[in-house]
């Protein structure tokens, strides 16, 4: 065991997901579990998977090479790149799509391995990151796609505030719905999956107002943190410490509150500024912007500060805390979509369950 360190509640991880999952199986739509956050951690993974997530959905292959033997369904989420059809069809069941070249180049990576994979083809209906906006390109797109002999289309998707912080509403995602209904219309086909977005939508499922023919959602902040993303609120009944970091103090000293001599750069090349606050008590952790971003972090202690850092250290003022805290002491902080992000990402940190 070592610091910095990120301590998973696998305890808690299983309420949120079962909570989840429950509020959107009583209004049939089924949870993809999306585990890039976390890296696809196993255990994590695991217990997304006993608590009833029907598809675990990542970003990235070598997230999902990391769970190939864990009997789920897994999509991946972002695009495929062409240099990877292989080892898409590979490790993923569905892959989520936008490109008729990409599509034609999985078809034949399938047609190697002797498989058939799925696609979910994503529609742009406002917030401008991946998917088919032009109605006429979606139509073609389809064309092509019900001749190849080793992709089966099973569903459309759409991925909302995410880069233009669309808010799902019953009118944004009924646009989604009328898509599906002119494509079953003109071919004649029945679209087994609608994806209706991610953890944004939970406030419109929670309201009842989610159309009927959204049928899927794919859910990684909800479950992990908490939390709705259309408005930021903490979801009730959930978890939001799942996850938090713990760091050790390895100097706690008292020291003025500005810098003595002139100011220059910081090791980030930003010209730093201070507030005279007298002589305060201060303490340096040992975690650093090289684990995450100092700003993505937050003291469970309400009384520290958080002043800044560089690469390999953090330093608070703790001299309005309660605690008396000592060299070798524990710090623990609570943590963001983006700190879980670096932190589970960086080589120099231990992850713990408990
Ligand atoms: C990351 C991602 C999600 C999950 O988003 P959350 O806000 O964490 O629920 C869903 N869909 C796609 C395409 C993603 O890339």
């Amino acid at each position: 065991m070592s610091y910095p360190q990120v301590v998973i509640d696998l305890n808690k991880l299983r309420h949120n997901t079962s909570y989840l999952v429950d509020l959107c199986h009583q209004k049939s739509i089924q949870v993809a579990g999306v585990s890039k956050v976390f890296c696809a951690d196993p255990k994590m993974v695991k217990v997304m998977m006993d608590n009833g997530i029907d598809y675990i959905a990542d970003s990235r292959i070598d997230n999902l090479r990391k769970i190939k033997d864990f009997k789920v369904p897994k999509i991946l989420l972002r695009l495929p790149m062409i240099s990877e059809v292989d080892e898409v069809v590979r490790y993923s069941d569905i892959s989520l799509n936008s490109e008729v070249v990409t599509i034609e180049a999985l078809n034949s990576a399938a047609k190697l391995a002797k498989c058939m994979h799925e696609i979910i083809l994503m529609c742009d209906i406002g917030d401008l990151r991946e998917g088919i906006f032009d109605k006429t390109e979606l139509i073609n797109t389809i064309r092509s796609v019900l001749q190849m002999e080793n992709i089966k289309l099973v569903g459309l998707g759409t991925n909302i505030t995410c880069y233009g912080g669309v808010i799902p509403t019953p009118e944004v995602l009924g646009k989604l719905v009328t898509i599906k209904e002119k494509v079953e219309n003109t071919f004649n086909l029945q679209l087994n999956i609608i994806s209706g977005g991610n953890s944004s939508s939970i406030e419109l499922l929670k309201k009842g107002e989610m159309p009927k023919a959204i049928n899927h959602l794919r859910l990684g902040e909800s479950i992990i943190l908490g939390r709705e993303t259309a408005f930021g609120n903490p979801i009730s009944n959930t978890f939001d410490d799942c996850m938090l970091l713990k760091a050790e103090i390895i100097e706690l000293k008292e020291k003025p509150s500005v810098p003595i001599g002139e100011i220059g750069m910081d090791a980030f090349g930003k010209v730093p500024e201070f507030v005279d606050k007298g002589i305060r008590k201060r303490a340096i952790c040992a975690v650093g912007k090289q684990d995450v971003d100092l700003a993505d972090i937050i003291p469970i202690d309400k009384w520290v500060d958080i002043l800044g850092g560089s690469s390999d250290h953090l330093i608070v003022d703790v001299t309005d805390s309660k605690r008396d805290y000592k060299v070798g002491d524990i710090m623990t902080f609570k943590l963001t979509y983006g700190s879980i992000l670096s932190l589970m990402t960086s080589a120099y940190v231990d992850v713990q369950y408990i």
